[in-house]
């Protein structure tokens, strides 16, 4: 029986080497990820192989590979991106101690085809010189629609983003549809112009004044603090803008909390590859460069967030940031319907 064991296990080591490679297709791609993948690689001896595209062409690339895909690991940003990865087939379950221990159950795939591995709050920009502290003081996001002071001053993005139809699908499931669409009916009117441009655009229209607050991805922040560039249009948007996490307070339901995350791809080549990566990035030194690069939270209770973060909350008083107390998986549930809402209401054109 040993010898059996002993066998079997000089079988898989020479399988594995002869695989010795994970490819991963992914929105994500920084310089300091390739750097993790490059630790990953000197600890394990698997090499790393990054393709990096938008996640709608990353999931139907991967689907018309049908039986044989060449990636390994799919990897993409937000929840409700994830379970459309799922609901699209070419995620596999897979079972893993690791994962289970690192990452809390709220941010995992209730039938883990994927799991978070970076954590983004979705705040409010607002602007330093024309907001008090007294106005923050009463804001969250049910007073961002209720209170006359925001009318004509907040500033979204379009409705085919997937980080506003999240942030609605957390809505609807924390308060129910009904609740839900009162809250972006009541949106139309507080906005300072027709929703356009990406996350750092709202920050930028705060800055000219086109509006006194914007909703937008905490990580924004961080690359705006960090624009060196002067000829970029975010440059010096920074010093203007100041982030807020809303619904801190007793009685508020939390920041709506999103992820980044990654999964298995189905029939992959490389199955046992591909884990042992997610596996990596999972841990507590590796989550803190994850998340640090692109200014997110780590998903692993036990990694510390950076300085940088830290000092956001400093600023508001906070020692913790109170979540949204939801499971992701109902971003993915919910997604249709909060794009339902949202069309009906028309929050692309209200003005
Ligand atoms: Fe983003």
């Amino acid at each position: 029986m040993k010898k059996l064991i002993l066998g079997l296990s000089i079988v898989s080591s020479i399988v594995s080497n002869a695989a010795g490679i994970v490819n991963i297709y992914t929105t994500r791609h920084y310089d300091a990820d390739d750097a993790l993948y490059k630790e990953f690689t000197k600890e394990t001896g698997i090499k790393v192989n990054v393709v990096s595209d938008k996640s709608a062409v990353s999931i139907s690339k991967i689907k018309e590979q049908g039986r044989a895909p060449r990636a390994d690991v799919f990897m993409t940003a937000d929840a409700g991106n994830l379970s459309r990865a799922k609901e699209a087939g070419i995620l596999q379950s897979i079972d893993s101690e690791v994962l289970e221990k690192n990452i809390p159950s709220k941010y995992q795939d209730s039938d883990n085809t994927w799991f978070g591995l970076t954590k983004r709050a979705r705040v409010f920009l607002y602007s330093k010189d024309r907001v008090s502290k007294e106005e923050l003081e009463s804001l969250s996001y049910e007073s961002l629609v209720n209170n006359p002071r925001w009318e004509g001053k907040v500033l979204v993005r379009s409705s085919s983003n997937i980080y506003d139809q999240s942030l609605i699908a957390s809505f609807v499931a924390l308060n129910g549809s009904e609740e839900a669409e009162k809250w972006v009916a009541k949106l139309g009117r507080q906005m300072a112009r027709n929703p356009e441009g990406n996350d750092r655009d709202q920050a930028v229209a705060v800055k000219d004044k086109v509006g006194d607050i914007a909703i937008a991805n905490s990580y924004y922040y961080g690359k705006l603090i960090a624009e060196t560039d002067k000829a970029s249009k975010y440059y010096g948007t920074a010093d203007k803008v100041n982030l807020y996490f809303p619904d801190q307070k007793e009685g508020e339901n939390g920041v709506h909390m999103n992820i980044s995350g990654a999964g298995v791809v189905k029939n992959a080549k490389n199955k046992e590859e591909a884990i042992k990566l997610i596996e990596f990035l999972s841990m507590k030194k590796q989550q803190e460069q994850f998340s640090a690069t692109n200014y997110e939270f780590p998903v692993n209770p036990e990694a510390k967030m950076s300085d940088l973060l830290a000092s956001w909350l400093n600023e508001q008083g906070l020692e913790t940031i109170k979540e949204q107390d939801i499971n992701l998986n109902l971003l993915g549930k919910y997604n249709e319907e909060a794009l339902n809402i949202m069309i009906k209401n028309k929050w692309d054109k209200p003005l």
